[in-house]
């Protein structure tokens, strides 16, 4: 399936907030804000019962994690925020607007599985494409680029083309581009599941200071535990047939705390991939504790 992109509204130099770690919920207008969101898709083998009874809170500059196996609803819930998708019924407000109007205001950035570059343009160009939308002054524009391409690790690769590229470098320049005008929401669908292990964990270390940085709320799916604990500062487990959230857990990684390689080897980390992992299968594993070396 190919995935449409739409592009980040600017949002540069406000502040970061500050907020509690494990925060409860969100204080004033949530960056996302889904109610009862059903979603059944009409296919030719009947009906698919995708997402049920979906309510979910982001606050600004919270970090969520959508957890759960292949199927279970996780990419069309996203869709359904991004606007991509409608609802069968309930409501979704991004920044206390419609879906649809925070689609035209450009409000989020999205980053997914699929690079979706434009195959004729430059890597730097299609970089810079949310950029040019907005009228960025030239100059301006390739200080940004080239910026974000350094961010990315892929400085070298400005004039190259797209199909000169990995998946994963690919990847990596899609990823730059949704971060181009700094949203202060990006929505990101399995983002780095192209990527080797080692420019993964590089790549969750950058965004995990990006946000720190602008203060972006992120809506993060994934299908894997440590990366949803790394990043997270809830993770939202969701189960299948049809795609409903079963769990909710609280990382109590605050913002502040760097995600760097030591959180990756800490006791309190390992706990926590534990407790996430109990609330995808429903109860306790054995051997717990077994990986806190
Ligand atoms: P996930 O991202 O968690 O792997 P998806 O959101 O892609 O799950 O899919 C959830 C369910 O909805 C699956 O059963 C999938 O086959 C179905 N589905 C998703 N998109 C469509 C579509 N456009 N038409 C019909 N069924 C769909
Ligand atoms: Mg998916």
């Amino acid at each position: 399936m190919i995935e449409q992109m739409s592009e980040p509204a600017g949002a540069a130099d406000r502040p970061s907030p500050s907020f509690p770690p494990s925060l409860p919920g969100p204080i004033g207008v949530p960056a996302v804000q889904v109610s009862g969101v059903t979603k059944t898709f009409r296919t030719r083998a009947g009906l698919v019962e995708a997402l049920a009874d979906v309510d979910l809170s982001v606050a600004e500059g919270e970090f969520v994690a959508l957890l759960g196996p292949s199927g279970c609803g996780k990419s069309t819930l996203l869709r359904v925020i991004a606007d991509l998708e409608t609802s069968t019924t309930g409501e979704v407000e991004v920044f206390g607007k419609t879906a649809a109007r925070a689609r035209e205001d450009q409000d989020y950035g999205i980053a997914f599985q699929q690079a979706g570059l434009l195959p004729w343009r430059t890597v730097a160009a299609n970089v810079a494409l949310p950029l040019e939308l907005h009228d960025l002054p030239r100059k301006q524009r390739k200080e940004r680029v080239a910026h974000l391409l350094d961010l990315v690790g892929l400085g070298d690769f400005a004039q190259h083309h797209p199909d000169q590229l990995s998946g994963g470098m690919q990847q990596r320049v899609a990823i730059a581009r949704s971060l181009a005008e700094q949203p202060r929401l990006l929505l990101m669908d399995e983002p780095f599941g192209a990527l080797d292990e080692m420019t993964r964990e590089r790549m969750q270390a950058e965004l995990a200071r990006i946000c720190a940085e602008t203060g972006a709320a992120v809506v993060f799916v994934t299908h894997s535990i440590p990366e949803a604990v790394f990043l997270a500062d809830r993770v939202v487990v969701m189960s299948p047939r049809p795609g409903r959230i079963t769990g909710v857990v609280a990382t109590g990684i605050g913002r502040e705390v760097p995600r760097d390689d030591a959180l990756r080897e800490d006791r309190a980390f390992f706990a926590k991939v534990t407790e996430v992992r109990e609330a995808l299968h429903g109860s306790p594993v054995t051997g717990v504790g077994r990986e806190e070396r």
